[in-house]
């Protein structure tokens, strides 16, 4: 049962957080004999605990799983088999999260009911930002929301991102109106599948109504660099809108247009010129102060990969505080962080016991841990789904109360939707506690080293797609000796770099790949198209990543690259390549020595994936 209160009742909703913190151990007990006694009589759980509810069989028994030991339930229930081999509780869509498996979206189940869940806690954010900023409730937020278009399983169930369904949602559609959710978009532009105009008429809508705006934001920092950009190329047509009171013509969604010449109820030149005169100066810094002046924060996912934008959103911003209120997936809705204020740097969120069961799988914190890498205990995380094999991974797992501080871990997961003990692939770190409920780091996602958007590369896909790729240079006799990485987000979208160190195969006296442009650019191409299904959507649909780059270093390089390296205290018997740089010292060894930089021409290939039925069905 979600205890209950008003999302505008600051005092209820503290009080219920401290109560859910304080009595952490006893929620997630009851959490986990909830969930077991719901779904004892599904196929899933009766192949392992034969009908019993108790805690112990279920650490004992039921194994620590990822999602290519649970794609063949998901797919089955896509295809239109009963919900109740994995739920008790109908499925009722399939969240398509932004992790991808066989180069496909993963699709994770969900209910009814937890859109519920998913209210509860969005109502929680709202006492604490009341908390520690005051008068929120004189005026809107400017957030920049949007939905993405989605499929239907063979079996017609919809599949879709998460936030689509909670925005399609009557919870989020009938919210009551209330201080901390009013506002300056109209649901219809947030609810318009065609992204440009979304994004036109919520900027147009922001603009018109500055004077009422508190906080801005969207979920990622990528999107809302993204709608600062489209402001760039856009703001002079937007002005003439004002100045004239007409919108458009190619805005032609029709509730969108409807609910935009609502606000755009007369011509303003004056607010026209005020504008024109902020986005004609030729500096942008602190734009978002000069657009928007009574603006308090910028509320936008900075922590994990979203890291990467903080120095370009702190120019642009002007020194408001950015904020990153929660910590959450397709899977469920993990932690909030109660210190919103915080510099990005200390973030931590905690997570709210009574979302899911949550458990945690220790990770080693290996000397590339400052690489940004993380073992996991030195076993590869993928135990095969027979409870016989008594997997050790499952013996090592902690309770979310048992944590201890400063240990790294892997977050696992038993949802009321149909995961049990699912590793969500996020390594975490204990900072502290808040009552008894732990609070972490988002530290990084297992395996990921590119980010841009919500695209996750992973090493093994980047060795892929370079090992493709290089084939091509091949021909023409040269050989790719050595590559690493970069996710280059100072332009906007941010792009893949990747650093290639060539040399002439029979020609050991040329260095300079001059001659090779035509081919490089196909290599950037054909990386472009071997990297999975999220890039090319980002790359091709939502043009959220820009074009790939490979940037040719000089001969040596590579070995400059080592000896910086061990410089940094890394050890010579150890040492492997970087294949992906995050510090600035690395990279400034490889900028140095850069002699060609190409691009990708082409778009890769890209198409709205559909789920064909499955060979099991
Ligand atoms: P998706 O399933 O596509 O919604 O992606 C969820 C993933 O996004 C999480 O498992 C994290 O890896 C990442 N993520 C979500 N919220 C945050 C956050 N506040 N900070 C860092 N990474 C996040």
């Amino acid at each position: 049962m979600l205890p209950s209160f008003h999302p505008s009742d600051t005092e209820s909703g503290l009080r219920i957080l401290e109560e859910l913190t304080s009595d952490a151990g006893r929620i997630q007990r009851e959490v986990l004999e909830e969930i077991l006694t719901r779904n004892a009589s599904t196929d899933y759980l009766q192949g392992f605990m034969c009908g019993r509810v108790d805690e112990e069989l279920f650490k004992e028994r039921v194994p620590v799983v990822d999602y290519d030991d649970i794609k063949p339930y998901i797919e089955r229930i896509a295809n239109g088999e009963c919900s109740d081999i994995i739920s008790a509780q109908p499925i009722s869509e399939l969240y398509t999260s932004s992790g991808t498996s066989g180069g496909q979206p993963k699709m994770m189940p969900s209910t009814e009911e937890e859109l519920d869940r998913k209210t509860f806690f969005y109502n929680l954010l709202m006492p604490i930002m009341n908390k520690y900023v005051k008068g929120l409730e004189e005026g809107k937020a400017m957030y920049l929301l949007f939905i993405k278009p989605e499929i239907s399983t063979p079996c017609g169930l919809p599949a879709r991102p998460v936030l689509t369904s909670y925005y399609k949602s009557e919870h989020f559609r009938k919210r009551p109106h209330n201080s901390y959710n009013v506002y300056t978009s109209p649901d219809e532009t947030i609810l318009c599948e065609d992204s440009r105009q979304s994004m036109y008429c919520q900027l147009l809508c922001g603009l018109i109504q500055r004077d009422e705006v508190l906080r801005v934001g969207a979920i990622f920092a990528s999107a809302f660099l993204r709608a600062i950009k489209f402001l760039e190329h856009n703001w002079r047509e937007l002005c003439s809108n004002i100045r004239t009171g007409r919108l458009s013509d190619w805005i032609v969604d029709r509730n969108c247009r409807d609910a935009v010449l609502l606000i755009l109820e007369k011509p303003d030149p004056v607010l026209a010129s005020t504008i024109e005169r902020e986005c004609g100066n030729s500096s942008w810094e602190g734009i978002i102060r000069k657009l928007w002046p009574r603006t308090k924060y910028v509320e936008v996912i900075v922590t994990g990969s979203m890291a990467q934008y903080i120095p370009i959103l702190e120019i642009y911003s002007g020194g408001l505080p950015l904020v990153s209120t929660m910590y959450a997936s397709s899977e469920c809705y993990f932690g909030i962080n109660f210190k919103p204020l915080s510099d990005p740097s200390d973030v931590s969120y905690t997570l709210i016991p009574n979302m899911a069961y949550f458990e945690f799988l220790p990770v080693e914190k290996g000397d590339e841990l400052t690489n940004h890498k993380v073992r996991c205990n030195g076993t590869r995380c993928r135990t095969p789904l027979n409870a016989d094999n008594d997997p050790p991974e499952a013996k090592a797992v902690v309770d979310l109360v048992d944590v201890k501080v400063g240990n790294y871990y892997e977050l696992v997961v038993t949802t009321f939707n149909g995961l049990y003990r699912y590793k969500v692939g996020d390594i975490l770190m204990v900072t502290g506690f808040h009552n008894a409920a732990p609070q972490f780091r988002f530290v990084q996602r297992q395996n990921v080293v590119l980010s841009i958007d919500t695209d996750k590369t992973s090493e093994e896909d980047l060795l892929k797609a370079v090992t493709d790729a290089k084939c091509l240079l091949e021909p023409l006799g040269y050989i790719l000796t050595e590559y690493t990485s970069y996710a280059d987000a100072s332009s906007i979208p941010g792009h893949y770099v990747l650093y290639w160190e060539i040399k002439a195969k029979d020609r050991p006296d040329r260095t300079d790949p001059a001659d090779l442009p035509v081919a490089m650019e196909e290599c950037c191409h054909r990386v472009e198209e071997s990297l999975d299904y999220i890039y090319r959507r980002g790359r091709k649909k939502d043009r959220s990543i820009g074009a790939l780059e490979i940037r040719v270093v000089e001969e040596g390089t590579f070995d400059a690259l080592m000896d910086h390296c061990l410089s940094q205290g890394s050890s010579v018997n150890q040492y492997k390549t970087p294949r992906c740089i995050k510090s600035e010292g690395t990279l400034r060894v490889l900028e140095s020595r850069v002699v060609g930089n190409y691009f990708s021409k082409k778009l890769p290939h890209w198409e709205p994936y559909n789920m064909p039925p499955s060979s099991s069905s």
